[in-house]
C-alpha cells in the first residue's frame, strides 16, 4: 500500500499517457476512483478466501434503497491514505477537496431509511462483521431538487456518468428471472410438481461496491443487480414465433433498474414497484443459494450458515422466493422448506403509519408472479388454520396475510420471520402494545428493539475533522474506534478553555457552510446567529409547516411588536416526493417567507431564512457540523426513530423536540436541562385524536394562532397564496400543528434566552457531544450480531 502514489502516477502514464504534472483533474479523480477500488478489491480476495474456509454464518443484508454518499473520501480515511494523497496531490497543485467534490453522490435511496442501511454496511465491516448488501444498480437514483421561483423541479441523477469508477461487474456470477406466464402441477415420482411455464425471462447483472471498514483487513460488498434482456431467450421465442414475449423482455429488462422510485413512504399499487422488488429479492436469494449449495452441498443446514435481515418490508418477497426455490428447484417438503425459512429471515419494521404500510392487491400481483402468489396463499392458508386451532382466529382481521383481496407485506414478515424488530425504545413498544398487539400474543418473544445508529466515522471523523482532531488530542482515547469513549469528554464540562475552544470549532464550521449558502443562494447569513436546522425528507408528520409558523410568529413581533430578537438563521433542506402536492407547497411557503424577510429591512437584521435545495448525503455533511439547534419536532408517535437527531447531536448541536422517537432517548441520556423538548407526548396525542381536536377553536381563541394564521394568507407567493394551508391547519391537520405550536414557541424563546448565555449553552453542547456514543451504528450492529443474528467477526 506504500506504493499507492507511485500505483496513481503509472495509471496516468498507462491510461492517459500523461504524467501527473499533464493530468487533468478529471483524470486524477478517475485515477484515483479505480486504484481505490483495486486496492478494495484485492483486499477482498484474500478476506474472502478467510470467509470461505472458516465456513462461518454470513449476513446478507436486503434493502430497496442504500443511501452511500461519496465513497472516495470515506475510502481513503478508512484505508490510512488520505494524508499521503493529499501530499501528493498538492505537489501538483492539485487540492484533494475538489477531486473529492467531483464525485456524484451514489443517491441509491430516498432518506432515513437508506442511510441506514449505508451506516450499518460501514459499521459492520469496520467492526469485521461478514456481511453483504443487496439492491438495485439504479440507472437514475434519487433526483437532483432544484428550487426555481420556490417551487421544487426535479431532474435526473445521471451517477453513474462519473460514479461507475468503484463499481466491479461480476459476469460470472448473472442470473435468470422470469415475471408472468403460468403455472401447472403435474404428478411425477417424486409428487406433485410445480413448474413455471410461458413466462417472460430477464436477466440480473451483478455490479458490486467495496465497502471497506476503518483501519480493518476486512472488505464486504454491496451488490447492486442491473436488468438486461434474455437475449438468449429471445432467440428461442423468435424460432417460435413468439415475438412479443421477447420484446416483452426488452421492455421489462430495460424499466426494472431505470430508477428509483422518489417516496420515502410507500408506493403502492405500482406494478413496476412490485417487478423491481421481486427482481432484486430473486436474483439474491437465487445467488445465496446457490452459493451454499456449492459450499456445503446441501440446504439443510441453510438457516444455520445464513441469516437474510430484510430491511423494511419492500425485500419481502424473499420470503416466498426461498420457499419456492426450496420446493420447486431443491424438491423439499413444504414442512422442512417452512422450517428452513422460518429460521432464515429477520425483518426490521420502520413504520407505523397506516398508509405507509405496504399492500398489494392481488389482481395487480399474481398475473406478474404466478407462483410467488400460489405460495403466499397457502403460507396464508396454513397461517389461519393454525390460528383457528389456537383460538385466535377472531384475531385474523388484522392477521391473515392476504385480507379483502389485497397482500399484506408486513403481516408477511412477521409471520415468515424469527425476529421482529422496531427502530427505537418507543417505536418498538407501539408494535407490541398496539400496531401488532395480536401477533405479540400468539409469538410471545419474536418483537425486540434494535436503536438506530450512525456511522461515526463518516458524521463526525470525515465531516468534522475540525472537531474529530481537537477531541482526539484533548481526550487521548480513540472514540473514532469506540464511540463510548467520547463520554470522557464530560469530565471537562466546566472547563472554560475547552468550552470555549468548542464554540471556535462550531464557529468555523458555520463560517464555512455560510460561504456556501452565499454562492449557492446569494444570501449573506451572519455566523455570529443562531444556526436553527431542520434537514430531512418534506412531510406532513415531519411538521417543517411547525417551524415555518413560528418563524412567521417572529416576523410579525418584529415589524409589529417591537421584538428584537438575537440574530437566527434558520436553514431547511428537503426533498418532496414528485407527487406530494402539500409538500411542495410546503416548500413554496418556506422559500416565499425566505424572500419576504429579504425584502424586509429591518427584519432581515434579525432572522433569515435559507432554503438549500438538493439535500443528500453531502450537503448534510456541510450542514450539520454548523448547526447550533437540532429540530425533531415530528408529532409524538410518528418518527419511528430518527438518526439525523443523532448526526446533529453527535457534532454539538442541541436538539429541540417532541417526546417522539429516538428523541426519547436522547432526551434520556443528557438528561431534561441538555435539551428542548415540547408538546403531546404519544398518548397525549391519541387521546386527543379520541377526543376530537378541534383547531379550529384554537384558532379562534388563541391570539398568537390566529394572528399568524391570518398573516400567512397574505403573503405573496408570486402569483400563488397560501390559504390552503392555512385552511388546512385550521380545518383537517392530521398532524395536529396547531396543538403543538404554543408550547414550541415558548421552547423557542427558552433556547434564544440560553444561547445568550454563552457558557451555559457550550456546556449544554459539550454534554450532548460526550452522551452521543450510544448512538453509534457500531452499537446498533453488536445489538444485531448478539440477539438476533448471531454471526462472529472473520479472524
Ligand atoms: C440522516 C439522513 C436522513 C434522515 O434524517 P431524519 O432527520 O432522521 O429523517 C435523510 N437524508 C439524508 C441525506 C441523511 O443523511
Amino acid at each position: 500500500m506504500n506504493n499507492f502514489t507511485e500505483d496513481i502516477k503509472t495509471y496516468l502514464e498507462t491510461k492517459f499517457g500523461n504524467s501527473i504534472d499533464e493530468a487533468s483533474e478529471r483524470q486524477v479523480y478517475q485515477a484515483l476512483m479505480v486504484k481505490t477500488r483495486d486496492i478494495l478489491s484485492q483486499k477482498r480476495y484474500k478476506y474472502n478466501s478467510k470467509l470461505k474456509n472458516s465456513c462461518q454464518k454470513q449476513v446478507y443484508y436486503m434493502s430497496m434503497e442504500f443511501l452511500v454518499g461519496r465513497t472516495l473520501r470515506n475510502n481513503l480515511f478508512n484505508l490510512g491514505l488520505e494524508k499521503e494523497v493529499r501530499e501528493l496531490l498538492s505537489e501538483y497543485y492539485f487540492d484533494l477537496d475538489d477531486i473529492y467534490a467531483m464525485e456524484p453522490d451514489p443517491g441509491l435511496g430516498n432518506g432515513g431509511l437508506g442511510r441506514l442501511a449505508s451506516c450499518y454496511m460501514d459499521a459492520a465491516t469496520s467492526n469485521d462483521y461478514p456481511i453483504t448488501g443487496f439492491s438495485i444498480l439504479y440507472e437514475f437514483g434519487i433526483f437532483k431538487q432544484i428550487i426555481k421561483n420556490g417551487w421544487q423541479h426535479e431532474y435526473p441523477d445521471n451517477w453513474l456518468d462519473m460514479g461507475s469508477y468503484g463499481l466491479v461487474y461480476r459476469n460470472d456470477e448473472e442470473v435468470e428471472i422470469k415475471f408472468y406466464g403460468k403455472t401447472t402441477e403435474e404428478w411425477t415420482e417424486k409428487g406433485l410438481k410445480i413448474s413455471h411455464k410461458d413466462y417472460t425471462s430477464i436477466i440480473a447483472e451483478p455490479y458490486d461496491l467495496m465497502i471497506s471498514g476503518y483501519k480493518s483487513d476486512s472488505v464486504n460488498v454491496l451488490r447492486l443487480w442491473k436488468s438486461k434482456a434474455n437475449e438468449r431467450f429471445d432467440i428461442k421465442l423468435f424460432e417460435k414465433g413468439e415475438y412479443a414475449k421477447s420484446v416483452e423482455s426488452e421492455v421489462i429488462a430495460s424499466s426494472i433498474s431505470r430508477l428509483l422510485y422518489p417516496a420515502d413512504d410507500n408506493d403502492n399499487g405500482k406494478a413496476l414497484r412490485i417487478k423491481q422488488q421481486y427482481f432484486f429479492t430473486s436474483a439474491s436469494l437465487q445467488q445465496i443459494v446457490r452459493k451454499h449449495f456449492m459450499n456445503y452441498n446441501t440446504l439443510d443446514n441453510f438457516a444455520e450458515k445464513v441469516v437474510i435481515h430484510i430491511n423494511d418490508t419492500h425485500p419481502a418477497m424473499c420470503i416466498p422466493e426461498l420457499m419456492r426455490i426450496l420446493l420447486d428447484e431443491y424438491d423439499y417438503s413444504w414442512e422442512k422448506a417452512w422450517e428452513i425459512t422460518t429460521n432464515t429471515f429477520a425483518y426490521t419494521n420502520h413504520t407505523i403509519m397506516a398508509e405507509a404500510l405496504e399492500k398489494w392487491s392481488v389482481h395487480l400481483f399474481e398475473p406478474i408472479l404466478p407462483r410467488i402468489y400460489t405460495i403466499i396463499k397457502e403460507i396464508n392458508n396454513r397461517f389461519c388454520s393454525w390460528c383457528n386451532e389456537i383460538g385466535a382466529s377472531h384475531e385474523l382481521e388484522t392477521m391473515s396475510i392476504i385480507h379483502n383481496n389485497m397482500i399484506r407485506m408486513a403481516n408477511l414478515c412477521i409471520v415468515s420471520s424469527f425476529n421482529v424488530n422496531g427502530v427505537s425504545k418507543l417505536h418498538s413498544d407501539i408494535l407490541v402494545k398496539d400496531t401488532f398487539k395480536s401477533f405479540n400474543r400468539i409469538y410471545p418473544g419474536k418483537f425486540d428493539n434494535v436503536t438506530n445508529g450512525i456511522a461515526h466515522r463518516r458524521w463526525l471523523g470525515q465531516s468534522n475533522p475540525e472537531l474529530a482532531n481537537y477531541l482526539n488530542n484533548l481526550l487521548g482515547v480513540d472514540f473514532i474506534n469506540d464511540l463510548s469513549k467520547i463520554n470522557k469528554l464530560i469530565e471537562y464540562k466546566d472547563n472554560e478553555k475547552v468550552l470555549r475552544d468548542l464554540e471556535d470549532i462550531k464557529r468555523i464550521k458555520k463560517t464555512q457552510l455560510a460561504i456556501y449558502i452565499k454562492e449557492s443562494t446569494g444570501i449573506k447569513v451572519d455566523p455570529n446567529s443562531i444556526f436553527d436546522v431542520q434537514v430531512k425528507r418534506l412531510h406532513e408528520y415531519k411538521r417543517q409547516l411547525l417551524n415555518a409558523l413560528h418563524i412567521v410568529y417572529l416576523y410579525r413581533e418584529i415589524k409589529f411588536n417591537g421584538l428584537r430578537p438575537f440574530p437566527r438563521t434558520f436553514i431547511f433542506g428537503a426533498k418532496a416526493s414528485s407527487g406530494y402536492v402539500m409538500a411542495k407547497n410546503i416548500i413554496k411557503l418556506i422559500c416565499s417567507i425566505s424572500e419576504m424577510i429579504e425584502a424586509d429591512p429591518l427584519v432581515r437584521d434579525y432572522i433569515k431564512v435559507v432554503f438549500l435545495e438538493d439535500y443528500r448525503v453531502t450537503l448534510a455533511e456541510m450542514i450539520i457540523p454548523a448547526a447550533n439547534i437540532s429540530e425533531q419536532i415530528s408529532q409524538a408517535g410518528k418518527e419511528a426513530s430518527g438518526t439525523g437527531n443523532m448526526k446533529l447531536m453527535l457534532n454539538g448541536a442541541i436538539t429541540l423536540g417532541t417526546m417522539d422517537g429516538a428523541n426519547v432517548e436522547i432526551h434520556n441520556a443528557v438528561g431534561d436541562e441538555n435539551i428542548f423538548i415540547f408538546g403531546l407526548t404519544t398518548p397525549e396525542v391519541n387521546s386527543l385524536a379520541l377526543n376530537g381536536y378541534n383547531p379550529r377553536e384554537l384558532y379562534l381563541n388563541i391570539p398568537e394562532i390566529k394572528d399568524t394564521l391570518d398573516f400567512i394568507r397574505i403573503i405573496d407567493g408570486n402569483g400563488t397564496n397560501f390559504n390552503n394551508i392555512v385552511d388546512y391547519l385550521i380545518n383537517n391537520d392530521p398532524y395536529m400543528c396547531l396543538a403543538d405550536f404554543i408550547s414550541y414557541i415558548e421552547s423557542q424563546k427558552n433556547i434564544e434566552k440560553t444561547y445568550t448565555n454563552r457558557a451555559k449553552w457550550n456546556k449544554m453542547s459539550l454534554v450532548n457531544i460526550a452522551k452521543s456514543g450510544i448512538f453509534s451504528a457500531d452499537r446498533a450492529v453488536e445489538e444485531y450480531v448478539n440477539n438476533i443474528w448471531k454471526i462472529n467477526k472473520v479472524r
